[in-house]
C-alpha cells in the first residue's frame, strides 16, 4: 500500500454541518434493561433472539447524525480535500475538480516538479472566479450545509 501526497492551492469551499439527525434501524435485543439493547449505532445483533436474556431481537430505532454526502449535493464537479485530523471531523472541503471558462489558477495537476513564483497570486481574484463559475454548486450546498465558506489556501493532505 502506497500513500499519496497531495497539495491543492487556490480556492475551496468550506461547509459545516447543521445539527440534524435522522432515524436508523439496528438489529438487536428489544428488552429496554438488556445490556445487548441498543443505544447507539453498533452493528447489528444476530438471530432472532436475544444470546444474553433470551428476549426477541427487533429493529430499534437509533438517532444519528444526518449529513448529507457531498457526492449527492456536487456530483463530481467538486473534490473533496481529504483530512484523517480529528480536528477536521465537522468540516468539509471542496475544491474544483473540473476547469471552468476562465479560471485563473496555474496548471500544476501533473506530478512534474514544481516552481510556483507567488509574487502576482491574486487570491481575491480567484475566489471571485470560483463564486461565478461554480454558482450552481455553491447554491446546492448553501441549502444542505450550515456554513458555506469560499476560502483560498493551500492544503497538504494523504489519499
Ligand atoms: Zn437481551
Amino acid at each position: 500500500m502506497s500513500v499519496h501526497k497531495c497539495l491543492y492551492l487556490g480556492p475551496y469551499v468550506e461547509c459545516t454541518y447543521k445539527p440534524a439527525t435522522r432515524v436508523r434501524d439496528v438489529w438487536g435485543c428489544t428488552l429496554p434493561e438488556c445490556k445487548r439493547h441498543p443505544k447507539k449505532i453498533q452493528p447489528d445483533a444476530e438471530g432472532k433472539f436475544c444470546s444474553t436474556c433470551g428476549m426477541a431481537n427487533g429493529k430499534i430505532p437509533i438517532q444519528v447524525n444526518d449529513r448529507p454526502d457531498r457526492y449527492d449535493v456536487v456530483g463530481d464537479e467538486l473534490f473533496q480535500i481529504e483530512s484523517s485530523d480529528p480536528a477536521n471531523k465537522d468540516v468539509l472541503w471542496l475544491a474544483p475538480n473540473v476547469r471552468r471558462k476562465g479560471d485563473p489558477r496555474p496548471k500544476w495537476d501533473d506530478d512534474g516538479e514544481i516552481h510556483l513564483d507567488l509574487v502576482n497570486a491574486n487570491p481575491q481574484q480567484e475566489m471571485d472566479w470560483f463564486e461565478k463559475a461554480f454558482a450552481k454548486e455553491l447554491e446546492k450546498l448553501r441549502k444542505v450545509y450550515a456554513t458555506v465558506t469560499v476560502c483560498w489556501g493551500l492544503h497538504q493532505y494523504f489519499m
